[in-house]
């Protein structure tokens, strides 16, 4: 039996298709094992959006090499489809292959033999036009399950559309199945994932269903305790979608909206299809309807032309907002995007500095957000992994909590009172006893 170990860098479709092509080898006969556990085969699922993917593709191989010679290496991900010539060129890589070509990987290197020339399945990224159902399981607690894939908007600082090709999506009849499928093993919470997820509905090129039809569908599905939607663009994220959560039975109160940039100019710069009044909007939407609600936002500082006045109105844009966290990244350059040709190149030092300042924000409003729920109850899902004797887990909205280890807590919904936030900034809980009545 021929051993398989994979390599996943990037995002959460990254690591559900990662798992999805693991579960591909395992029916027909391979053993998925650790990368260190002396594998036959060795798959890197690679990522363009990540800062030196080359560097990082290379060093794998290396380690990759050293670990077993005479190992095949195969080399997936969104990297793989935007230069898998410079890929080819790195020694000890012996299969590249593209977005259209990634799910068949196991019949087209046949046997996984290693050939004398390394071998390239790269099609132009239009062939990329079939959607493959995909999902994560790593642990048992939650599961990342990909309901759309690629993506029509362009935005200029984006290569996701090269690389995973046009919008496109599973039928909410294949997800319902699916979501019925992962109900019958232990996982208690399913992460609705895409590239543009909101954009979800369009079936071979055409817009056939909804995301908000999708989303009150999976609300009835018997098994999972709890849906939580990844991100969705703002200007897709609708009121129906919002007052449904609002009163949902299993989607909790938690939305990731990216932002990108508070001031309108960089915005428009940035072909992105909303202004900040919109997304303002949208945060005063959710917040009134659950208070309680945790919502994310993606920003990119130093964009081409971001002056320091342009920064500073994203600061407090975001700063007068009732949000609860930020994922912040400088913007850096990507070949082929529209961005690479405008003028105004912010140096890398302010890029990093003001990189600095909105995580120090970040940091600030994740903490005001915590307080302003500690002394209130939640429900926690607690994950397998134990440090130390602790272990952790995530409540409906968010709010990352530690408590002493204990087994029976493992994969289990939890009543918990939130106490006080401990010096690594994870509230403490206390078990809310239901005692049994007769
Ligand atoms: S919406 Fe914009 S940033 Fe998001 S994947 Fe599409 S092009 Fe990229």
């Amino acid at each position: 039996m021929k051993k398989v170990a994979f390599y996943t860098l990037g995002c959460k479709l990254n690591f559900s298709e990662t798992s999805t092509i693991g579960r591909l080898f395992e029916e027909k006969g391979y053993q998925k094992v650790e990368f260190t556990e002396q594998p036959d085969i060795f798959i890197i699922n690679t990522c363009s959006v990540t800062d030196n993917a080359d560097k990082k593709c290379k060093k794998i191989v290396k380690e990759a090499q050293k670990i077993n010679k005479e190992a095949f290496v195969a080399i997936i991900g969104c990297y793989a489809q935007l230069k898998p010539q410079e890929i080819v060129a790195i020694p000890g890589v012996d299969a590249v292959l593209g977005a259209a070509e990634k799910f068949r990987l196991v019949e087209l290197l046949d046997g996984f033999q290693k050939k004398a020339e390394p071998q390239v399945f790269a099609s132009d990224i239009e062939k990329a036009t079939t959607f493959n159902t995909s999902y994560s399981i790593n642990d048992r607690t939650r599961t990342f399950l990909k309901v759309q894939d690629g993506c029509n908007y362009n935005c200029a600082f984006c290569t996701i559309p090269l690389a995973r090709g046009e919008s496109r999506s599973d039928s909410i009849e294949n997800i319902l199945k699916t979501a019925r499928e992962i109900a019958t093993t232990d996982v208690k919470e399913i992460v609705i994932t895409g590239v543009n997820t909101g954009d979800f509905g369009i079936q071979e090129g055409r817009r056939k269903e909804r995301f908000i039809d999708l989303v009150k569908a999976l609300d009835e599905i018997e098994g999972i305790e709890r849906f939580r939607i990844s991100s969705v663009e703002p200007n897709l994220l609708s009121d129906d979608i919002i007052e449904f959560v609002a009163q949902s039975k299993r989607f909790v109160p938690h939305f990731h909206i990216p932002l990108q940039s508070g001031s309108n100019k960089i915005l428009k710069a940035m072909y992105r299809r909303y202004q900040h009044e919109l997304y303002a909007e949208r945060v005063a939407k959710i917040k009134e309807l659950m208070p309680h609600a945790c919502i994310g936002v993606d920003v990119i500082v130093g964009f081409p032309g971001e002056t320091h006045e342009d920064f500073l109105e994203t600061y407090h844009f975001l700063n007068d907002l009732e949000i609860s966290y930020l994922h912040v990244f400088p913007y850096s350059e990507r070949a082929n995007t529209k961005a690479i040709e405008l003028e105004g190149v912010v140096p890398i030092k302010t890029r990093q500095e003001r990189t600095r300042q909105l995580i120090s924000l970040s940091e600030k409003k994740k903490r005001y957000f915590y307080e302003a729920h500690l002394g209130t109850q939640a429900t926690v899902l607690f994950e397998e992994d134990v440090k130390e004797g602790y272990m952790e887990g995530f409540t409906e909205n968010y709010i990352r909590v530690v408590a002493k280890y204990d087994p029976l807590l493992i994969n289990e919904l939890k009543k918990v009172q939130l106490s006080a936030i401990n010096n690594e900034g994870l509230v403490e809980v206390e078990e809310v006893q239901e005692y049994i009545t007769h």
